[in-house]
């Protein structure tokens, strides 16, 4: 073996690059975060293929004195953070002091910078880690950094790298987070001399979603603010047929910082889960604003993991709010108008038909998933209007309806047991039996459960089921809180559950199928705490408890669901998410037969 000797400062800085920087992507976002530490209002980022040739980022912030540059290169030097105690309220991007020293250690860096009022700039460059000496330069006021060929004298990690149009994805991503947080500040990205991205300092939060998740999706998207408890909560959440399979379309932001903290994902996807089909999340923007000293951000190298302080309070609120929020948006059934009235019809009854026209109606895709039909097109009658026998405002353009109002409620096809259609004012009308039986069962239980008033039913006999030692200590360790829901279980020796009442509205219920039901999920959510149990067991036995595709349901019993549809806050989804009803218009009808 070799004698043990001291590392070259070089090669120190060039290990700590490893934490820093990975990929073209990371320089944007480190280089990005100073110019906003800086106090710019305008930043330019420049790249050439994909940013492994070449990235330049400029800013009109407040500059670096020119005695200072050497340190702003050397590895944890920093303007950020003095104390140890600092660490406990950190107000700024940076404080690390390793970006600039990592990143010039494995590419070529000029740093030029002039601060507000001084003659002149001063530029240092820095190649591979060995230093030269600063200069005066020609420069703005402000500051500007290139940094060219990453990695070429480390072919090891140069091989890393993706192809420049990958590497240019990642590295807009980060341009289009920081753009996101940080109203106030004007950013232009340039590829290759093309613009790709311009955002004005003065456009707000809407017009940013607008610029990076598209116009169209931006209009779309509910806004939910939240404020109290020293948390402040400001959402964007886009449309459920905005929803992907993964969280690509989620962007978190905690004090301006872009976050992937797995336990505020786990909170936005409970809070979002009713409004989009299973294991999917739409596209969101939340931004989360906390007293410095409640969090942590000091977790990890690239600071995308959080720790809050009290974490439950924070998740809480952000659950709650994303629920309510989304209770009253345009796709819960309500505002949309939908069977039960509400906004829509308020607004038809009052004659101004023409705002929930606005509102996106949904139709079939042969993706099997819903999609909003164009502004405008929409029918502002609903349902509502059928039932309350109230007059349809057939909005202007729209054909007159021969649809007897009055009659419409009751007219219905079942289809296969499963569907059933009806014709609504501007067009029909397709539900879920069992999506809207499952959305009425949760509703209702919840609601029962929410003013502590379950009706619960005894079992004439208690129904046995069996079980092992540990599943029945399980289930008698949250007998209180499924007590809460209607369901009594007691011990019936030592490895029998004896089931003793269910919720009198979940007739239904199959007693063993419901015990395992319990037992699972005590089982998959040992940690959760006790709402979210309880939720976790409305939602399963509202399903367990609804009639199912193919039932055969007696056409009084049908009417009896659809008037209790009628009374719900939200029946656009059932409780997984799938969609309960599906509206075809007219124009998609005389679309079917070339009739326009
Ligand atoms: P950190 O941001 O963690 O402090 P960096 O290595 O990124 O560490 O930057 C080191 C220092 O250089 C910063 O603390 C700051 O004083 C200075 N600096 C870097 N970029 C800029 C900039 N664009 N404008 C003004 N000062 C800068
Ligand atoms: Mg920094």
């Amino acid at each position: 073996m070799n004698p043990i000797r001291q590392l070259d400062p070089v090669v120190i800085d060039q290990i700590a690059a490893g934490e820093v920087v990975e990929r073209p992507a990371s320089v944007v976002k480190e280089l990005v975060e100073n110019a906003l530490d800086s106090g710019a209002r305008r930043i330019e980022v420049l790249l050439e293929e994909g940013g492994i040739r070449r990235i330049e980022v400029r800013d009109d912030g407040c500059g670096i004195p020119p005695e200072e540059l050497p340190l702003a290169l050397s590895s944890h030097a920093t303007s950020k953070l003095r104390r140890s105690e600092d660490l406990e309220a950190v107000g700024t991007l940076g404080f690390r002091g390793e970006a600039l020293a990592s990143i010039a250690a494995v590419s070529r860096l000029e740093l030029l910078s002039r601060p507000a009022g001084a003659d002149h700039a001063y530029a240092v460059r820095v190649r591979y880690g060995r230093r030269e000496d600063a200069r005066q330069a020609a420069g703005a006021a402000g500051t500007r950094v290139i940094v060219e060929d990453l990695f070429l004298e480390l072919p090891a990690r140069r091989k890393f790298l993706k192809r420049p149009s990958t590497e240019l994805a990642h590295c807009s991503a980060w341009v289009e987070r920081l753009a996101l947080a940080h109203e106030g500040v004007g950013f232009r990205l340039e590829h290759g001399g093309r613009k790709l991205l311009e955002i004005a300092p003065e456009d707000d939060l809407a017009a940013r979603c607008g610029a990076v998740l598209g116009p169209g999706l931006a209009r779309q998207m509910v806004e939910i603010e939240q404020s109290g408890e020293g948390i402040r909560l400001e959402v964007r959440v886009g449309p459920p047929e905005s929803a992907r399979r993964d969280a690509s379309r989620i962007h978190l932001f905690l004090n301006g910082r872009w976050v992937r903290d797995p336990r505020l994902l786990r909170a936005v996807r409970e809070g979002v889960r009713e409004f989009v089909p299973v294991g999917h999340s739409p596209a969101l923007v939340l931004m989360l604003a906390l007293p410095p000293d409640r969090v942590d951000v000091n977790v990890h190298p690239q600071k995308t993991e959080v720790r809050f302080r009290d974490e439950r309070l924070v998740m809480g609120t952000i659950i709650r709010s994303l629920r309510r929020g989304l209770a009253a948006s345009p796709w819960a059934t309500r505002s949309l108008g939908g069977i039960g009235g509400g906004a829509g019809a308020a607004e038809a009854e009052a004659g101004t038909g023409g705002t929930s026209g606005e509102l996106p109606p949904f139709r079939p895709a042969s993706d099997g998933w819903q999609r909003p039909a164009g502004y405008g097109a929409a029918p502002a009658s609903t349902v509502a209007e059928d039932v309350r026998g109230a007059p349809d405002p057939a909005p202007a353009g729209e054909l007159p309806l021969e649809a007897d109002p009055a009659a419409a409620g009751g007219n219905f096809l079942s289809v296969a047991r499963t569907f059933l259609i009806r014709e609504v004012p501007g067009g029909l009308e397709i539900l879920d039996q069992h999506a809207l039986h499952e959305r009425v069962n949760l509703e209702e239980l919840r609601a029962e459960v929410r003013d502590g008033q379950v009706v619960s039913q005894p079992l004439l006999v208690p129904a046995l089921v069996d079980v092992d030692r540990a599943e029945l200590d399980l289930l008698l360790g949250k007998a209180e809180l499924f007590r809460g829901l209607g369901v009594e279980v007691e011990g019936f020796g030592e490895t029998t559950v004896a089931l003793r009442s269910v919720p009198a509205r979940l007739s239904r219920l199959q007693p063993e199928a419901l015990v395992r039901d319990l037992l699972d999920i005590a089982r998959e959510h040992r940690r959760a705490s006790p709402e979210q149990l309880q939720e976790e067991a409305l939602h399963r036995m509202s399903c367990r408890g609804a009639v199912m595709a193919g039932d055969y349901v007696d056409e009084q019993a049908l009417q009896d669901l659809l008037r209790r549809g009628a009374a719900l806050p939200q029946d656009r989804t059932c409780a997984h998410g799938r969609p309960v009803r599906v509206f075809v218009s007219i124009e998609d009808l005389e679309r079917a037969f070339y009739r326009r």
